[in-house]
């Protein structure tokens, strides 16, 4: 390990007067990578330690009490990684003050042991700035988002997941139906920001039937199909399986015929709408380009959150869902994560966060579209 040595030179020798008797005072400091040594002359008594946050930058506040500088001077030239500033000075009468000025969040506090104070500064592997942590809550409404005419041919149809008396999955007080709701109207205000034409299967909390939600799409001939659904873990977990994080999901083609029969019987549809349908769902152009579309979606997703949040990639799956099955343009279901994860939960009611992660979903549909 390459060792920073800097000798600060708080080695006052020449103002031993009558303070030294009744205070501690620093005899010597040393910077040692990443901490910061103080060397007192007798055992420290107390440190009262705090933080005052003020744009953008920490200053982490270190009360010695009983504790004296034995002369007016500074530090000078102190020089350590993410270190704005250092200073010492006496705050009143029986206590010396030292404030490290960081833009850094420090990973440890101090530690006190007989007359040493050792101050833990930033090093190189310091992971959370204060910038990105404040970037991340700072609500962005007023953001402008890039506008272009050409967008508005497009027609983008948007599938709020479960409604009224479909829940959806559910953890404690919060049903995914809510938050699907949440998610698909903030993405629709981003996407008419942008330009495009949008339509909701539901923009209020109602019940809507499947087949209800597809036939919309279909009849308002949508260039693309966005279902946005909340995950959960099943009961029975299968061993090795990350119950955590976003899946972008396509229509599957396997089995389609049998499935589709299933969900016939069980939606009652006409045999007209379905055999139609079937042509629809196996055509590969709409595989193709339903294919695209997740994996512009995904990796768009990713870009914007991965600034500001550790999500968990669960990548772009095949399934056979009905909405993607019976859809006659493109479509693609985003699980936005699992309510059965304490953090997928967290971050699923973060307002900050759906806006982020609907944010990514736009930005994904502009790149399929090359708009
Ligand atoms: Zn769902």
């Amino acid at each position: 390990m390459r060792k920073l040595l800097i000798f600060i030179g708080l080695l006052f020798l020449n103002n031993l007067n009558l303070l030294a008797k009744d205070y501690n005072y620093i005899q010597n400091s040393l910077l040692v990578s990443n901490k910061l040594t103080l060397t007192f002359r007798d055992n420290i008594k107390n440190v009262k330690y705090f933080t005052i946050k003020k744009n953008g930058v920490i200053k982490y506040v270190y009360d010695i009490k009983n504790a004296h500088l034995l002369s007016g001077k500074t530090i000078k030239n102190f020089k350590a990684y993410g270190v704005k500033a250092l200073r010492i000075g006496q705050f009143n009468k029986s206590t010396l003050r030292v404030v490290v000025e960081s833009k850094y969040l420090l990973s440890k506090r101090y530690r006190v042991k007989n007359r040493t104070l050792t101050i833990y500064l930033s090093s190189h592997k310091t992971k959370l700035l204060v910038k990105k942590s404040k970037l991340k809550n700072r609500p962005h409404k007023k953001k402008k988002y890039y506008y272009n005419k050409k967008r508005h041919q497009k027609l983008i149809i948007l599938d709020a997941g479960h409604g009224g008396r479909d829940i959806g999955a559910s953890n404690r007080n919060v049903v995914e139906k809510d938050l699907t709701l949440s998610m698909t109207r903030k993405l629709r205000d981003i996407l008419k920001k942008m330009g495009y034409r949008v339509r909701m299967t539901r923009s209020i909390d109602k019940t809507v039937r499947l087949k209800e939600r597809t036939d919309y799409a279909n009849r308002y001939k949508g260039d693309i199909f966005i279902s946005i659904h909340v995950n959960a873990a099943p009961k029975k977990r299968t061993p090795n399986v990350r119950y955590e994080g976003i899946t972008v999901f396509y229509l599957s083609t396997k089995n389609i015929k049998k499935r589709l029969r299933k969900r016939r019987t069980y939606y009652k549809s006409k045999k007209r709408y379905s055999e139609k349908a079937a042509q629809q769902m196996i055509g590969k152009w709409k595989s193709r380009h339903s294919k695209r579309l997740a994996i512009e979606v995904k990796k768009n997703i990713f870009r914007n959150l991965r600034k500001y949040y550790s999500v968990n990639d669960k990548g772009i799956k095949r399934q056979g869902f009905w909405v993607l099955l019976a859809t006659t343009m493109p479509s693609i279901l985003v699980e936005t994560g699992y309510i059965s994860h304490r953090k997928d939960l967290k971050h699923l009611q973060n307002p900050n966060y759906q806006r982020r992660l609907v944010e990514g979903i736009a930005k994904g549909v502009n790149s399929y579209f090359g708009l």
